[in-house]
Formats: C-alpha cells, sequence, structure tokens
C-alpha cells in the first residue's frame, strides 16, 4: 500500500500562562492509501490533538505533514482551509451540526466548496443520505428532531462529501447506544471497505476492532501498533489478538 499522509518528527506544544506542555512528541507516523488506522489511548495521551494535527486543524509546533508527496504544515490559513476542505473529512464525538439549517443542507453547504452544479450535488446528498439510512421524510428536518445515532450518520455523509482522502474521525461512536454504535461502524467499515481512508480515534474496544491496524499512543508518542488486517476478511483469533495488545499497553 502506498502512502497518504507521513507525520515526520510532529510536535504540538501548548503554552499556558507561559508553562509549556509537550503534547505531540516527534511523533513519527505513515497512513498507507485505503487503510483504516485506528488510535486508542488513554484521555489526555494526545489522540485528538494529533488528528486535529494530522487534518491541518490545528497548526503544528515542529515536523512535517506530508500528503501524497506534498508538505501542507507551511501553508497560509487561507490555503491550508481549502486543502482541509477539499481533502479531509472529520467526524467528531458531537456532531456538530448547524441546528439552524435542515439536514440536507447541512450536506450541502459543505459539498458546495467542491460541487459546481447544485442539482447533481443534491441528487449525491441524498442518495448518500439514504444510503447510511436516513430517510427522505428526514431530509428537510433539523438536526434537532433527529436521534443522536441519525445525526452522526448525517455527520458521516457531511463528512465525506466532497470525497476527500481522508476521513478523521475523533470517538465518533461515544455518544451513541450500542445499537446506534453498531450502525455507524458498519457504515464506516462499508466505506472503507470501498476504499476509504480513515483514521479514527475511539475508546471502544469494539470500535477498534474495525480497524486495519490500532496505534496505541501514550503521553505523546506512539507506544505500539498492531496489525490486525481488513475487518471482513479476517479470523477469530484476530480478536485475541487485539485483547492481548491493549492488555499489554495497561488498557
Ligand atoms: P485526548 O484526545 O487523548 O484525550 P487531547 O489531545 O485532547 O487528549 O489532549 C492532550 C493534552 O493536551 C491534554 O492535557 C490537554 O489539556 C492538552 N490540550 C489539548 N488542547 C489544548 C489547547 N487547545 N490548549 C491547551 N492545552 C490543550
Ligand atoms: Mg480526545
Amino acid at each position: 500500500m502506498s502512502e497518504l499522509i507521513i507525520a515526520k518528527d510532529l510536535c504540538k506544544t501548548f503554552s499556558n500562562n507561559s508553562v509549556q506542555q509537550h503534547v505531540l512528541k516527534n511523533l513519527n507516523l505513515e497512513i498507507h492509501k485505503g487503510e483504516f488506522l485506528v488510535i486508542m489511548g488513554n484521555s489526555g495521551s494526545g489522540k485528538s490533538t494529533l488528528l486535529y494535527s494530522l487534518s491541518g486543524m490545528d497548526r503544528i509546533t515542529l515536523g512535517k505533514i506530508i500528503y501524497d508527496g506534498t508538505e501542507i504544515q507551511n501553508y497560509s490559513d487561507a490555503k491550508l482551509c481549502v486543502f482541509r476542505g477539499k481533502n479531509t473529512g472529520f467526524v467528531f464525538q458531537q456532531n456538530f451540526l448547524n441546528d439552524t439549517l435542515t439536514v440536507l443542507d447541512n450536506v450541502m453547504v459543505c459539498g458546495l466548496l467542491t460541487h459546481k452544479n447544485r442539482k447533481k450535488l443534491v441528487q449525491k446528498v441524498k442518495t448518500l443520505l439514504l444510503h447510511v439510512g436516513i430517510k427522505e421524510e428526514d431530509f428537510n428536518k433539523f438536526p434537532s428532531q433527529l436521534s443522536g445515532g441519525q445525526k452522526q450518520r448525517v455527520a458521516v455523509v457531511r463528512g465525506i462529501i466532497n470525497e476527500p482522502q481522508v476521513l478523521f474521525a475523533d470517538e465518533p461512536t461515544g455518544a451513541l447506544n450500542s445499537d446506534n454504535t453498531e450502525k455507524l461502524l458498519d457504515i464506516l467499515t462499508d466505506m472503507n471497505e470501498k476504499g476509504q481512508t480513515i483514521v479514527m480515534v475511539t475508546h471502544s474496544v469494539e470500535a477498534a476492532r474495525r480497524g486495519d491496524r490500532v496505534m496505541y499512543l501514550e503521553d505523546g508518542i506512539i507506544k505500539d501498533t498492531i496489525e490486525l488486517g481488513k475487518y471482513s476478511k479476517r479470523e477469530k483469533s484476530v480478536n485475541k489478538k487485539l485483547n492481548h495488545f491493549l492488555e499489554e499497553m495497561g488498557w
């Protein structure tokens, strides 16, 4: 597999009242095209900071981030913003949908960034919404009228509407019940099987099982990683392997 994202000697330091906190410490990592990478680790280990850094949502302090051969860390704010919109999608634990827009418009406003033909975009948005189980009768509802699981599925559609090179997800099932968790994981797994590169942070072992590779972050460094292979082609013993790995990590 070829590399889509390379992070070299990534450092991220926050300064609070002249106290410096080194959150990511010389982190090196490669994300392959088509990979489903899962990042686990205790609260405060730097998982969200890593996703924000890799996606260009937050500026890194030192190091390089290379997408498909192009370094992005020195892009101007404007250039980075456009790059992010076109190349990355993001799903958060709290869906962050715009409460003043309908389901359809929440995705449309994002999609208009790369789609010139509005009519075709509407069609594409509707197809994707249906695909994740949002019914036509809900397209014109507002987020407050949907369940948590439905909202998160709309957020996933918004995340992929511009066909990003990579979809980042920060604890996307963290606020969902087990039924909705399963549904969302099935959607992500299906997308990945069709080629979508996904980088997902999770606290859930159930969710981690969906990854091809699980990386364990501790105090801003990668403690270890484990290869699991594609979810659909897997033997049962892989579950044990993951449990053992997490036990060793002190999970
Ligand atoms: P995780 O997602 O693994 O729980 P985070 O990446 O959110 O961890 O946070 C790692 C550390 O960085 C925490 O100690 C947190 O307080 C600190 N941190 C994160 N974001 C900021 C910020 N914007 N300003 C200052 N400190 C931050
Ligand atoms: Mg976090």
